[in-house]
């Protein structure tokens, strides 16, 4: 079982042998001083349901670090029910909801959402019963405020909500978000705030203060729960004093009906990774943090703008935690597109950043602040060597669809096999970033992701292999 796992393993990319840049997921560091204690039977084996007097120190743990989310956001209670974001956001415009008809306000289901955001906005308002109205976006990125201001007037007292992000999915701290609350709230909207890039606020700025009325966290992005493969994650909210009536709770503990998940406290058996996050970084290393990924995200942004525009910046030229580069230009003159680039990263030893999205045909990239310069420049210094490759096809170098970006990833039986590319089997696996002893072996080549996706093949041996 060990070998098969190792085996496994050994085939994965993951942040234990490199960075993954994935934009808007915050893949960052999960040490293992923060992830031990959740094997302890103590914390392991007790169920959610255990009677009180039993889950005494789980209590401590939840109340404690619901005060220190409660300080790094700005809200005044926090809800620990909610498993994902997703969910956070399904359990905040509830609230939302329930509070509108706490006063009389039934009309009140319009649900403003900019056309930037994340697709689990409008899911969310959808499932709640709400009404999506999408707000335009300026070709800047931000949200359009007049476009916004129009429609809060448009629907008035149908008005339920807005759900906006900051920094906003573009990676810009867009510099009218007090101005949307404020324009929301004079029409008796509530303000949902998406806090999946907190990653770029703890310590330095606290949604609670620029106006917000409710957000969710994701504890599995900026508090390290290691989340690659899907799960599981913490999407706890964070809410204003006259929305904690309405927050999710559960019959058998605290007498409330209105429930989002299966256990009271979600998925509580992680949540110590959070609090010893915090606990060893502190209130001054949690900021610290902060500027880093910061800091980094503006180093990529710029060490890559000679080669690859950035799409969105602020007014000063920078980004908040991630950026995205605009890989179309590239795509029109050479016919390379951001899969290639992707896969060639993985030549380079890298897992790919998130591709075509919040916008078709470009690159979202997150460092975090996990990462050491050296690794950054190993990561820039790779985005610009494949510019390199992709300019030989401009020039007429290098042949337009039998290039090494074309044919990328490359495996060990490219490099032991007949071999009859234009191009040499050490540009082929050894490109620019690529370790050579400790080189990253991608277990197969391209598989064409659509076809593979609609096309399932199933590669188990046949019932009769087993027969003794
Ligand atoms: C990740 C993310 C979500 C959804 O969170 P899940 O935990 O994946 O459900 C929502 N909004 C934004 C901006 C995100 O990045």
């Amino acid at each position: 079982m060990t070998r098969y796992m190792r085996r496994l393993a050994d085939r994965d990319l993951a942040l234990d042998r490199a960075m993954i840049p994935l934009g808007s997921c915050t893949m960052k560091l999960n040490a293992t001083a923060e992830m031990l204690p959740i094997s302890w039977p103590e914390f392991s084996e007790i169920h959610p349901f255990a009677p009180s007097d039993q889950a005494k120190g789980y209590k401590r743990l939840i109340d404690d670090l619901s005060d220190k989310l409660c300080k790094i956001t700005g809200y005044d209670a926090i809800s620990m029910q909610p498993n994902s974001g997703a969910q956070g956001e399904y359990a905040g415009l509830l609230a939302i909801r329930a509070y509108h008809l706490s006063r009389g306000d039934a009309q009140r289901t319009i649900c403003l959402i900019p056309s930037s955001a994340h697709g689990t906005n409008p899911a969310s308002a959808q499932m709640c019963g709400m009404e999506v109205v999408v707000v335009g976006v300026s070709p800047n990125g931000d949200v359009d405020v007049s476009d916004l201001k129009a429609k809060t007037e448009q629907y008035g007292d149908r008005l339920a909500a807005v759900m906006i992000t900051y920094p906003s999915t573009h990676g810009v701290f867009e510099e009218t978000v007090r101005e949307i609350c404020q324009i929301v709230h004079g029409h008796g909207g509530q303000v949902y705030l998406d806090g999946a890039n907190l990653n770029a606020l703890v310590g330095v700025a606290r949604p609670g203060d620029i106006g917000s009325d409710v957000s969710h966290l994701n504890l599995h992005k900026t508090f390290c729960i290691p989340h690659g493969g899907g799960g599981p994650g913490m999407g706890p909210i964070g809410v204003k004093e006259h929305l904690i009536p309405f927050l999710p709770g559960h019959p058998e503990t605290d007498g409330r009906e209105f429930t989002v998940s299966a256990a009271p406290y979600g998925s509580a058996s992680i949540l110590p990774i959070s609090w010893s996050y915090c606990l060893l970084m502190g209130g001054r290393g949690l900021t610290q943090a902060t500027r880093i990924a910061i800091l980094n995200a503006n180093y990529i942004a710029k060490r890559l703008s000679t080669a690859y525009p950035i799409l969105y910046s602020g007014r000063n030229g920078r980004v908040a935690h991630e950026c995205i580069v605009d890989c179309r230009p590239l795509t029109k003159a050479t016919g390379v597109s951001v899969d290639d680039i992707a896969k060639r990263l993985i030549d380079c030893g890298f897992h790919p950043p998130t591709m075509s999205w919040p916008v078709a045909g470009t690159l979202m990239i997150e460092p975090t602040e996990s990462e050491n310069k050296a690794e950054i420049d190993r990561f820039c210094d790779a985005m610009l060597a494949i510019r390199e490759e992709a300019r030989a096809i401009e020039d007429g170098r290098a042949d337009r669809d039998n290039n090494c970006l074309k044919n990328a990833p490359h495996t060990v039986e490219d490099l032991i096999g007949p071999w009859e590319r234009p191009y040499s089997r050490e540009v082929a696996c050894f490109p620019t970033g690529a370790f050579r002893v400790d080189k990253y072996w991608p277990p197969i080549n391209r598989v064409d992701n659509a076809f593979g996706d609609r096309n399932l093949v199933c590669g188990c041996p046949p019932v009769d292999d087993y027969r003794l």
